[in-house]
């Protein structure tokens, strides 16, 4: 495309009467033709296609965003202070299975598979790390030191082992252990000691009086002093620590014999978040993140896609992509449990934006919802989770999780994620050290900024540069590339990574 046909703005539908500036407009640009910039309008901000008057709609993605509460001249930005919030889509009587693309319709995978590391079950590893779990946060900071005492003093002997990781918490005590909710942040944690990348070895580390028992989170067979150790029953700071390191090299000497082999890519399963989020992320990342997904899908992978409060207001497409009744009653029964859990608290899902996400020119969360669901591509969706739950399919799955980063990641950890790929708009750090994460930026200006910070960038998607289908390829193959061990983002390059917040919307006492 020549440089002076690059269009300005972007419209998403048709009958939007909102589009979205490519850069800086000042006051007076010509922005399309007829239309006339009335005030400087910020990049990714919304400008009126035509006149809105008072009380009606405003229109983008073919949505109702909101509704003008003045009227709103041609030319004008519109902001997230000019916008009266519509209701929430109601969550009876959705229709399912109108929108099912049937697999041929995907693109196709350009690599059918990866090298991983097999596990006895479940999905392959994508890392081979000997992973310390605490059963509570009072044994955090003896784990720490301990991990990087077997860094320094073991792990070198073990060059097939890639790293040691503290698995810590804030979970495990002080909570009210019988709650119904509770149930959450324990399958968390008990879902943790068996993530992927730890190749079966367990390694709990408890204190002795806490309420999070070796019980709750092991099988009977497997509590034994091979795999758990209680540290009141350590005498002194140097057997404790001896009797770690200890049982770390047994640990360590059998996740050594682990070696990479070519799987298939109904071995792999991925995560897809956002953070940071700004107003072309619905535009160029997050679809192409959505292409990438399709193709792995396509290709047999399982891909979950989360964030409750950032779908909430697009529930009718999700419906509309369920091929049951089963999955639609399950997606409605996790959306009406997180309007329950936000109405105890006072707020609804209007709680969600950032200042960083309206400095990006998301007016509200509907405007961001419509953005979020692009990452999970176009394909039926097959199974709905319970945050930090399991799958049991291949293919696309909604795993309902908060859309807080740092509580989203864990929870798609526990479900067993090998990869997350995670698109920003405004710029994060985010990582994790159980698994990596690639970065996708939405704007290229985002990706000049943080050259050596962000993977990919999407931003070619609005300048004309690239199209969804090239960035999706991108994405696609350093997602092959990153999980087969060839590449490492750069959030692993520096050893970003995030501490674990595990959701508990159960009572702390
Ligand atoms: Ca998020």
């Amino acid at each position: 495309m020549a440089e002076q046909q690059m269009p300005l703005v972007l419209q998403v539908k048709p009958q939007d009467n909102v589009a979205i500036a490519v850069r800086d407009l000042p006051a007076g640009t010509m922005a399309a033709p007829g239309l006339r910039a009335l005030q400087d309008i910020p990049q990714a901000h919304k400008i009126a296609l035509r006149h809105i008057p008072q009380g009606s709609e405003v229109l983008r993605y073919g949505v109702v965003l909101g509704y003008a509460r003045q009227d709103i001249p041609a030319g004008s930005w519109v902001n997230e202070h000019m916008l009266t919030l519509p209701e929430s889509p109601a969550l009876t009587e959705l229709p399912y299975g109108t929108n099912l693309v049937p697999p041929q319709d995907l693109p196709d995978p350009t690599r059918t598979t990866w090298m991983g590391y097999r596990n006895r079950t479940g999905p392959a590893g994508t890392r081979n790390l000997l992973g310390i779990v605490t059963t509570v946060q009072c044994c955090a900071g003896v784990v720490k030191v301990a991990v990087e005492r077997i860094r320094r003093e073991l792990l070198p002997r073990y060059p097939h082992v890639d790293d040691v990781v503290a698995v810590t918490h804030p979970y495990g005590c002080g909570v009210a252990i019988n709650a119904p909710m509770a149930k959450i942040p324990i399958r968390a944690v008990r879902n943790l000691v068996r993530h992927p990348n730890f190749g079966g070895e367990i390694m709990v580390i408890g204190l002795g009086c806490e309420k999070l028992t070796y019980d709750r989170l092991l099988e009977p067979e497997e509590i034994n002093p091979e795999n758990v150790l209680t540290l009141q029953d350590c005498h002194g700071h140097d057997a404790m620590m001896q009797a770690i390191l200890d049982m770390a090299d047994r640990k360590l000497q059998r996740l050594e014999q682990r070696r990479r082999e070519e799987l298939p890519l109904s071995e792999l399963v991925i995560g897809m978040q956002c953070g940071g989020s700004d107003a072309f992320s619905g535009l160029t990342a997050n679809p192409s993140a959505g292409y990438a997904a399709d193709m792995l899908v396509k290709g047999g992978a399982t891909v979950l896609f989360s964030e409750v409060t950032e779908v909430r207001d697009g529930v009718q497409f999700l419906a509309a992509r369920c091929p049951d009744a089963h999955t639609r009653d399950r997606l409605v029964a996790e959306m009406q449990w997180y309007d329950d859990y936000l109405a105890a608290g006072g707020v609804d899902r209007d709680a969600n934006p950032t200042p960083g996400n309206k400095k990006g020119g998301l007016a509200n969360i509907v405007e961001k919802a419509m953005g979020s669901i692009a990452k999970s591509g176009t394909s039926p969706i097959v199974e709905v989770l319970s945050p930090a739950e399991k799958p049991t399919a291949h293919g696309l799955i909604y795993a309902a999780t908060p859309a807080s980063d740092i509580v989203c990641g864990p929870c798609q950890l526990a479900s067993g994620i090998g990869l997350q790929v995670f698109m920003t708009g405004r710029g994060t750090p985010y990582g994790l050290d159980i698994a990596p994460v690639i970065k996708v930026c939405s704007r290229d200006e985002m990706k000049d900024f943080w050259f050596d910070m962000i993977d990919i960038s999407a931003g070619g998607v609005a300048t004309g540069r690239s199209t969804i289908a090239q960035v999706g390829h991108e994405i696609f193959d350093m997602i092959l590339d990153v999980a087969s061990g060839v590449r490492k983002p750069y959030s692993d390059q520096y050893g970003f990574h995030n501490d674990l917040c595990i959701f508990n919307p159960a009572p702390i006492t």
